[in-house]
């Protein structure tokens, strides 16, 4: 069994990098909350900042990621990375009523499972959801 040389059990890589603070993205429930109808417009339709990649014009609104171009976020919607976190997106975000729930305040249900679609890439589809929303917003104010 085994020649005179025994393999050394590789160090499992870690992507240190990833998991710096600079380096951390949202949150899912932080995500959750950005897809609320009042908020998803005003990150899909940023106002130019070139400090942004991509001057802050190509928001993957699910995965919190700036891109530098459209075909570079077309290109990332069809990777598994995206459909993974829209995966992830359909339960609902874990909150304080569950777990009260769970420990025996009132009736336990599991949370929500809903579907979640990709961003609306169309610029008029984008534009009609911006509208709506400071429509919304002004008739709140009045
Ligand atoms: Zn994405």
């Amino acid at each position: 069994m085994g020649g005179p040389y025994k393999k050394k059990p590789k160090p499992r890589k870690v992507n240190q990098r990833l998991w710096k603070t600079k380096n951390r993205n949202k949150d899912l429930d932080e995500i959750d909350s950005d897809m609320k109808e009042e908020n998803a417009p005003k990150l899909l339709k940023q106002e130019i900042d070139l400090d942004k990649p991509g001057s802050g014009q190509h928001y993957c609104l699910h995965c919190a990621r700036y891109f530098i171009t459209k075909e570079a976020m077309l290109s990332h919607f069809r990777t598994k990375g995206h459909k993974r976190r829209l995966k992830d997106l359909e339960l609902e975000p874990y909150s304080q009523a569950e777990a009260e729930r769970a420990s025996g305040k009132g009736s336990y249900f599991e949370p929500k499972r809903r579907k979640v679609e990709t961003q609306p890439i169309d610029e008029n589809v984008i534009n009609n959801l911006v509208g709506n929303a400071l429509s919304s917003n002004n008739d709140a104010a009045t």
